[in-house]
């Protein structure tokens, strides 16, 4: 075992967090501990991609140790469990901030995660897989030589701290990481040959460097009287002698003796063939859920796979994955891109390549395996690759293809679609290309279809007779817009209106425009028509319109530049009256998503969320009030009132949030008393809860005052 020397003893406390984990592993009962030499082996194999990688463009990085390979050492005596790798091992620094003193990103959100019931083998995922050894040990030891640092030694029983020391033995290991696992004495089962085969084959079958275990063996021997004159067998445990007379060349009789002898050696347990060489028909679902489940840490088996080749000018063999969750940090800028694995001819050159998937498709994990690109190429080099982007091109064609493949499956689809709908959409508005395709992905809410969303494909085959676009309203939740006043003349006619309701979809559909030849209209914005009408119907809604000139005007006045026009709505049935936008411009949710945007810049707000129309509805019985009394008397006073009233309530209804909230409920509540009949100025009996208004509303209010 490792020497430490007393002196340059470094201690380190753990980051408080860390801290908090390491307690969370050791102290709460987990049953799956096994998942810990996953980990370990895991980062090993990490380790190794990383040294041989580094070595295309500098071979002398591999002269330190030129083999490339895992080995794992059960010792039952000093009942420890030992995982060797020659990878690129760890500086000191490394050492410190690798293991303890710099959380990651994923340490909380897993520490989350557990204490929400979550399985302790989802560690990998949030990126602190190494702690997982204290499932199973006590102390853990890492010794590890990097190419441009000494040999250093780790050593921690969890409990706060952590030491590291220069190890006087340094220059053993040449290069790479020791993890060494002083068991619990009720894991000892761990140290067992059968169980380690049995873990490896199940974890970690697919790493493709050789996994070596050492093994206990015993053999038969057969040996000679001479050889054993001659000393061979010396030192070897002897069982069971077997005397046997053979004959020897010249046909005289030899004496020959079996013996059994226990021997150690290295046990290869892993075989490396790549899984995505060989034929898809030839690989079982099994094999692409384990396979799967190496590659990303996953501890669910994926929702769907394709396996495929490219062949042609440009030759590439992989395979893609659909996960049947999104990670927790799907759309963290932080992340880094690691979906996708990059192997050049059987050698693995990176998994953050950005160039390989657009970012929408980040949820996509899997290889590519190139023929073509050159073994030493560099990530500025990717940058500008032509083969890189026609390797892109097909990858996005096959999720594509792999996607379509999961809507097949309804009930597998709604998951797929409630994990990365949001994806799909983001697609929509950076992917001008497949624009089309992912179209046919997107699934609504309707106000005709129940509990299950529609496509646009059906959408289309149920349009009525003469309707000429694909009607959709955005809003805040399925319930906000499900009864808005919008709705009310297309519910009557029979047009199907597609709710919208994520913020990612305003930006979607701003980039969709229509699907399959056919105009997506949004029902709340300005120059919305619903023709098919007779002309008798239209000359009637012309005369109506035009006995409405007159409140209009009023309204307009009264409403000042809070609102571009008012008109005689076509789209309202019930409601007195709504608030519509301009076409180009926000609608009332796109409002309220920017304005949820802490940092967004202001001036675009002005400039996308002033013009607002109201349309009122000529056949609701109190506008049709306000006109009489209109036409009575221009100035009467309290029109004024109800016209702010009913804009502040459309407001609402449209979806619209208010300015100034107190002054509507000042409104309601002398609306209230009037109802009650309740004297103004009695202050006892309802307490004005109105305050005290504005200076630039002090004219108006006094006016409102009067009309009271
Ligand atoms: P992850 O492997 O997901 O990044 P871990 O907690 O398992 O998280 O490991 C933390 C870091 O420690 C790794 O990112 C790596 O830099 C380093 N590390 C762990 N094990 C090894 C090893 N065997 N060889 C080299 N570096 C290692």
């Amino acid at each position: 075992m490792v020497e430490i020397v007393e002196r340059g003893v470094e201690t380190f406390a753990f980051q408080a967090e860390i801290n908090q984990l390491l307690s969370l592993i050791i102290n709460t009962f987990y049953s799956n501990k096994e998942i810990f030499l996953r980990e370990l082996i895991s980062n090993a194999s990490d380790a190794l991609d990383k040294i041989r990688f580094e070595s295309l463009t500098d071979k002398t990085k591999l002269q330190s140790q030129p083999e490339l390979c895992i080995r794992i050492i059960p010792d039952k005596v000093n009942k420890t469990l030992t995982i060797i790798d020659t990878g690129a091992g760890m500086t000191k620094s490394d050492l410190v901030n690798n293991l303890g003193t710099i959380a990651r990103s994923g340490t909380k959100e897993f520490m989350e995660a557990l204490q929400a019931g979550a399985d302790v083998s989802m560690i990998g995922q949030f990126g602190v897989g190494f702690y997982s050894a204290y499932l199973v040990a006590e102390k853990v030891v890492v010794v590890t030589k990097h190419n441009d640092d000494e040999q250093y030694v780790w050593e921690s029983q969890a409990g706060g701290c952590f030491t590291v020391t220069r190890d006087v033995n340094g220059g053993l290991m040449g290069r790479g990481t020791k993890v060494i696992l002083y068991l619990k004495e009720d894991q000892l089962d761990f140290l067992e040959e059968r169980k380690l085969k049995e873990l490896v084959k199940k974890h970690s079958e697919f790493i493709s460097y050789p996994i070596y275990l050492w093994v206990e063996k015993t053999v038969e021997k057969e040996i000679s009287d001479d050889e054993e004159e001659a000393g061979e067998s010396k030192n070897k445990e002897e069982e069971g002698d077997v005397e046997e007379v053979h004959e020897d060349k010249e046909g005289k009789p030899k004496k020959k003796r079996k013996v059994k002898e226990v021997i150690h050696e290295w046990a290869l347990l892993n075989k490396q063939k790549p899984i995505w060489l060989r034929k898809p028909e030839e690989v079982s679902k099994e094999e692409y859920c384990s396979f799967y489940k190496s590659l990303t840490n996953d501890w669910e088996d994926p929702l769907a796979w394709k396996h495929f080749a490219v062949e042609g000018q440009l030759e590439f063999k992989s395979i893609l994955f659909v996960p049947k969750r999104a990670p927790f940090d799907l759309f963290d800028a932080r992340k880094k891109a690691n979906n996708i694995r990059l192997y050049v001819r059987r050698v693995f050159i990176m998994d953050n390549c950005e160039e390989l998937m657009p970012e929408y498709l980040g949820f996509v994990k899997g290889v590519v395996d190139s023929d073509d690109l050159p073994l030493n190429i560099s990530r500025e080099m990717l940058q500008q690759n032509k083969i890189l982007k026609v390797i892109r091109k097909h990858l996005v064609k096959k999720c594509l293809e792999m996607f379509n493949e999961i809507a097949e499956n309804k009930e597998e689809y709604t998951k797929f679609y409630e994990a990365f709908s949001k994806n799909l959409k983001l697609g929509i508005h950076e992917d001008s290309q497949n624009r089309a395709k992912l179209a046919d992905l997107l699934r609504y809410y309707s106000t005709k279809s129940g509990d299950e969303m529609t496509s646009f494909k059906d959408y289309v085959t149920r349009m009525k007779e003469g309707q000429k676009y694909i009607y959709y309203i955005t809003g805040e939740s399925r319930k906000a817009v499900e009864n808005s006043p919008f709705l009310e003349r297309l519910k009557k006619k029979g047009y199907e209106v597609l709710f919208m309701v994520e913020p990612i979809d305003e930006y979607a559909v701003a980039q969709l425009k229509e699907y399959d030849g056919e105009k997506l209209v949004s029902v709340t914005k300005e120059g919305l028509q619903l023709e098919d009408e007779s002309e008798e119907e239209k000359k009637e809604k012309e005369e109506k319109k035009k006995s409405f000139e007159k409140l209009c005007k009023v309204m307009k006045e009264v409403l000042g530049d809070t609102v571009e026009k008012v008109v005689v709505s076509d789209r309202v049935v019930d409601s007195p009256c709504v608030l519509v936008t301009g076409e180009y411009g926000w609608t009332a949710n796109m409002e309220r998503i920017m304005k949820a945007q802490a940092l967004r810049d202001n001036s675009m707000g002005a400039y996308m969320s002033s013009k607002k129309t109201m349309e009122i509805n000529p056949n609701n019985g109190i506008v049709e009030e306000l006109r009489k009394r209109v036409e009575v008397d221009e100035n009467d006073k309290s029109v004024k009132d109800l016209v702010l009233l009913l804009y502040e309530t459309a407001l609402l209804s449209s979806g619209f949030s208010l300015d100034d909230p107190n002054r509507f409920a000042g409104r309601i509540h002398r609306m209230l008393k009037l109802g009650l009949s309740i004297d103004e100025d009695d202050p006892e009996a309802v307490e004005d809860v109105e305050m005290a208004p504005s200076e630039e509303n002090k004219a108006e209010e006094s006016q409102m005052e009067e009309v009271d």
